[in-house]
């Protein structure tokens, strides 16, 4: 079958190589090149002969599953266990193992992902997600945000009988804009 041009059913079109990037989470970007065609009559470009699709996401895919051993490492060098991932999460026996062995699907890379995100999910999932281990969490990780991404931060938090008082102070460096500050700490928090 001729390849045409979808756009303008030229057959005036020329085979083209890109070579363009794409980001595997936690990894290196993974380059993956096409074989496209370009239209001489209206410029278009793309996969007129409809074959590469499958083609790029099999790459694209085996880039991000590739991803997987790396993800693992991360998540060991921050001194947890395999085991004690299997066990907080209630995975079966050596589910890792086979993860290693590249029997990997998009759920478990999903999740790998998360908690590499996040380690310390892994503390709530082992604690049956009980009220307790979800307040320490969220505690745990506001005064790690603010640790991280706030010049000469300083903090107070006092306890009494009647009440509980915490204070944050610091000038926040963000990588997104947080434009409202208020008084109101729901405010400032929400919509992230
Ligand atoms: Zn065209």
């Amino acid at each position: 079958m001729k390849n045409i041009c979808p756009l303008c059913d030229s057959e005036n079109i020329e085979k083209i190589e890109t070579c363009e990037s794409y980001p595997v989470p936690f990894s290196k970007n993974v380059t993956i090149k096409q074989h496209l065609f370009r239209c001489n009559t209206c410029e278009h470009e793309g996969d007129f002969s409809r074959t590469q699709d499958k083609v790029f996401i099999k790459k694209l895919t085996e880039a991000n599953f590739k991803s997987a051993q790396e993800l693992m490492d991360d998540i060991t060098n921050q001194g947890i266990t395999m085991t004690y991932f299997e066990k907080a999460l209630r995975l079966p026996f050596r589910t890792t193992a086979r993860w290693k062995r590249g029997k990997m699907s998009h759920s478990a890379l999903a999740l790998l992902r998360l908690i590499r995100f996040s380690p310390a999910l892994l503390d709530v999932a082992d604690n049956n997600f009980s009220e307790s281990s979800q307040a320490e969490y969220r505690f745990k990780q506001l005064f790690h945000f603010f640790d991280k991404h706030t010049i000469n931060p300083s903090g107070s938090y006092i306890a009494t009988k009647d009440k509980n008082e915490l204070k944050l102070e610091g000038t926040c460096f963000v990588p997104f804009s947080m434009q409202t500050v208020s008084s109101d700490p729901k405010s400032i928090w929400s919509g992230q």
